[in-house]
């Protein structure tokens, strides 16, 4: 079952709603791109997802339909009827594997709601699973603080496959030297491999946005490349804020460094595995 876009118009419509720019509410109306995420997820009957920001309800149709357990937060109020009056409605009681939290998904600018992981972690319990995936059209404002969070502080989210803006997503699978490398992409990289699913139109939205969207799939490494992402992460924002400067310039030409890296060398122009090996070898020393 899948939501065309006069399904869309006519299920708000008939609540007397109209998409709320405030909440980044652009609904993707494309079927070939929400089986395209469909895929990407490699749903097995039983897998915990957490959506956030469900709108009407078009995703969360489709993973409810290939036996998902799904926890979605949706911060407008006004969606609560929509949301539950079509999930009542679905076949052979697929809405009973549904819940809704209404309210925002992040807790401060940086920390998910607890009243999002908590109903999540109960149903990862419940199911006898020990993960959950993070799949989602994601509200912009909120894309990158949510998968930073909830890739350093909630290990048990094996994958997210989420849309997002293309520039978040450039920024995720930046490589040494080119201008989206930077904090956010390097973190995430430490713990998750990143592949691109594909890149959507504004077209494929109803109302289009502004700016392109691209697919991501951040799958999550047996082992990550730091034992202590937050302290990378901190050592990181100190060196990036600095990006264009020298090392030697940054923490001073008798800092010893790791072998391989001169003083001249620039934050930007250092691999993953050499920031990790940098970030330890400074330890707390960097201010
Ligand atoms: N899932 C739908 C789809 O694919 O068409 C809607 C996606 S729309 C880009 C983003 C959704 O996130 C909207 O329903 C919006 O109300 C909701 N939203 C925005 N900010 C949110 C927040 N902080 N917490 C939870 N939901 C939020």
């Amino acid at each position: 079952m899948a939501q065309t876009l006069s399904e869309i118009k006519t299920l708000l419509a008939a609540h007397g709603l109209r998409p709320k720019h405030k909440f980044g509410q652009n609904f993707l109306h494309d079927g070939n791109h929400m089986r395209r995420i469909m895929d990407a997820a490699d749903l097995q009957a039983g897998d915990v997802v957490l959506e956030v920001g469900p709108g009407t309800g078009a995703l969360t149709e489709r993973l409810l339909e290939v036996g998902a357990e799904v926890v979605a937060v949706e911060i407008d109020t006004d969606l609560e009827p929509v949301l539950t009056h079509r999930m009542a409605g679905l076949p052979d009681g697929q809405g009973d594997r549904f819940t809704l939290v209404v309210g925002d998904a992040l807790a401060g600018k940086h920390t998910i709601n607890p009243a999002v992981i908590e109903p999540t972690m109960a149903r990862v319990a419940s199911s006898g699973r020990e993960s959950f995936k993070l799949i989602a059209n994601l509200p912009y404002h909120v894309a990158s603080p949510l998968m930073a969070n909830l890739a350093v502080d909630h290990p048990a989210m094996s994958d997210a496959v989420v849309m997002i803006q293309k520039e978040v997503a450039d920024r995720l699978e930046a490589k040494p030297g080119s201008k989206a490398y930077g904090p956010l992409g390097i973190l995430i990289q430490t713990l998750c491999e990143v592949r691109t699913v594909g890149t959507l139109a504004p077209g494929c939205f109803w109302p289009p946005p502004k700016v392109a969207s691209t697919v991501v799939h951040l799958k999550r490494r047996p082992q990550p490349l730091t034992d202590d992402p937050k302290a990378f992460s901190a050592t990181l924002k100190t060196l990036f804020t600095k990006r264009r400067k020298q090392l030697g310039s940054i923490l001073g030409r008798d800092t010893e460094l790791p072998e391989g890296i001169s003083h001249d060398t620039r934050p930007d122009a250092l691999t993953v595995e050499q920031l990790i090996a940098l970030a330890e070898m400074l330890g707390s020393d960097i201010k």
